[in-house]
């Protein structure tokens, strides 16, 4: 399709000020250069560069989901509330789901993900093995009625998704297509331009939910991660900690026990002693289900992960303020050495081989020094127990380990039978026998995925739009009113929208400066100035909006060097 586009005709209101509400670029950015405007919290409108950028983020996500064989459908937005009781999702989901009644008082919700529809679907009419595997995808509206909608596209409430789900006879059926998706997500990722990580949600580690995050690293994205140039990268949370050693603890001390008064926390202990917080060891208390007392105890500048001490000691809860009454003991003074009878005493592995800790007394206003595990007290768990971060070990390759922030633009999860159990989906095996259908489902956020470009491709005149999601490659900017500028321009612009180049041209009687503002802000990957100084000369420049780059060309050449900028950088 010819692109041809003037500047005079667009509707794409830019402003001058930031918008006071905008906290990230994304969110600043679209609605300067006139992409996006907000209709109510997390709600908005795509004004028409936003809806070519978004088109194109979905013809390659389309092309990738056709290359690996799911089908492209369209399900409702508006769902019954009969089937998300029979999934048990009704009372599960929360105030996120948006319900509504209809006229006759029947009870609706606008979707916030499809699982249920779909496997209503597929369960009527997919009867045998034979059918399968079957994959299914569609793009489209999604409503979630988030408690703090922000940062523009990143976390609205009415969201484009990409959602496919997939029905297997057999794990390895499911496993497979799963790799195939999550290879997908990475060449769409590519595609986009975005610096990515998967990261392995779980690693089996929690829960045992098999699922992979595509996280594009951002400053403003609101994951935590950890990753290694081997490839290992996990959430904080659920990456396993290895944290580095602390020699200086090695070797025995003998056991003191010293008066602290008023020294509550780590900080106060380590700047009364001249001692790193590392040098420390924190106890923190939690208890069974059957009111057994456990202590945790980490190292000293670290924090204890309640996922991770949930499953050293299933169904344990930390302790609060009451409990710490009822229990009786100092919550500024705890620690491994002859606590309360029975308490249980778990400690991170990573203080396995130190013999001298500085610990609470269990006694308000007095610690211990040079508490040795096994002469002193006894550990009765060694587990990992913190929240993993930069510097701790790569649990792959043992190499240092790199911090960065994320946002979560894609999803592949291992769903199982969850859906066709309760919803009752089941096939005919070869044995003809009646089995529920293996499922997995696969999310990749569109509007979020925008929004994630412009956070990794940006400066401060604008957006830096990779070619592959920009609203158009390039742009013909006459600086003057001139007939021969604006006729020379005019004729770039027409051959360039024939050579096939989806192409703009600024033709609004504005000076120079505002054209070049708005060619920045909006952030057309190419920018062929047209000029009176440079066209007497024979030339025109050809500005790279991303690297900054100029080249002077003969005006002659003009079309065929962007086409060929243009093409190079298409994916
Ligand atoms: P989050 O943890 O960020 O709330 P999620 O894990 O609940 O997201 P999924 O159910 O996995 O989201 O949805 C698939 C994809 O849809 C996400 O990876 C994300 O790209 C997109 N998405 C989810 N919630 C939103 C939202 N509120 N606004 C925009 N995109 C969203
Ligand atoms: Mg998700």
């Amino acid at each position: 399709m010819r692109t041809a586009l003037r500047m005079s005709r667009l509707y794409a209101p830019t402003l001058r000020e930031d918008p006071a509400e905008a906290e990230v670029p994304s969110h600043r950015l679209l609605l300067r250069a006139g992409m996006i405007r907000k209709v109510a919290a997390g709600i908005y409108d795509f004004l028409p560069l936003a809806w070519r950028s978004i088109a194109k983020i979905e013809r390659i996500v389309r092309e990738e989901m056709d290359a690996i064989g799911s089908q492209e459908l369209l399900l409702p937005v508006v769902q019954p509330a009969e089937l998300w009781h029979e999934s048990g999702r009704w009372d599960l989901y929360g105030p996120e789901l948006a319900r509504l009644k209809d006229r006759a008082g029947r009870d609706f919700c606008l979707g916030p993900t499809h699982e249920e529809v779909i496997t209503a679907l597929v369960r009527n009419e997919v009867r045998s093995y034979r059918d399968l595997p079957l994959s299914l995808y569609q793009i489209n509206v999604k409503f979630r009625d988030e408690m703090r909608p922000r940062f523009g596209l990143l976390r609205g409430r009415e969201f484009i998704m990409k959602d496919a789900y997939s029905f297997h006879a057999t794990q390895e059926s499911l496993q497979e297509h799963y790799d195939e998706q999550a290879r997908a997500y990475g060449r769409i990722c590519d595609r986009l331009g975005l610096v990515w990580r998967a990261v392995e949600a779980d690693s089996g580690q929690i829960g045992g939910k098999v699922t992979t995050e595509f996280m594009a690293l951002a400053d403003t994205g609101e994951a935590e991660l950890v990753h290694c140039s081997c490839g290992f990268a996990a959430n904080v949370e659920a990456a396993e900690a290895i944290v580095p050693g602390r020699p200086r603890h090695m070797s025995e001390e003998t056991l003191r026990k010293v008066h602290t008064p008023d020294l509550r926390t780590i900080a106060d202990i380590a700047a009364a002693f001249g001692l790193d917080e590392r040098d420390t060891v924190k106890t923190m208390a939690g208890k069974t289900e059957d009111g057994r007392l456990v202590f945790f105890c980490v190292p000293g500048d670290r924090e204890l992960n309640p996922v991770k001490a949930g499953r050293a000691v299933p169904g344990v809860v930390l302790l609060d303020e009451e409990d710490f009454a009822a229990y009786g003991i100092p919550k500024g003074s705890l620690g491994p050495v002859a606590p309360p009878d029975g308490t249980l005493v778990v400690a991170d592995r990573s203080l396995a081989e130190e013999r001298s800790w500085v610990v609470g007394a269990n006694e308000d206003d007095y610690h211990l020094f040079g508490a040795c595990p096994g002469r002193d007290f006894a550990v009765e768990v060694w587990a990992d127990l913190v929240t993993a971060r930069p510097g701790d070990l790569c649990p792959r390759c043992g190499a240092s380990l790199e911090g960065a922030r994320g946002i979560e633009v894609s999803q592949v999860f291992q769903l199982g039978t969850r859906y066709s159990e309760t919803m009752g989906a089941t096939f005919t095996d070869e044995n003809g026998q009646e089995r529920p259908f293996i499922m997995g489902c696969y999310g990749v956020g569109i509007t979020r995925s925008l929004a994630a470009v412009i956070e990794q491709h940006h400066d401060d005149a604008g957006i830096c739009w990779p070619v592959s999601v920009a609203p158009a490659e390039a742009i013909v900017l006459p600086l003057s009113n001139d007939a021969d500028v604006a006729d020379a321009a005019e004729r770039i612009f027409a051959e360039l929208a024939d050579a096939g180049v989806e192409t703009v041209i600024d033709d609004r009687d504005e000076r120079a400066g505002v054209k070049f503002a708005d060619a920045d802000l909006i952030g057309w990957p190419y920018q062929v100035i047209v000029g009176r100084k440079g066209l007497s000369a024979g030339v025109v420049e050809i500005k790279h909006r991303a690297t900054g780059e100029r080249e002077s060309v003969p005006v002659d050449d003009a079309v065929a060097r962007t086409r060929m900028l243009v093409e190079s950088q298409r994916s």
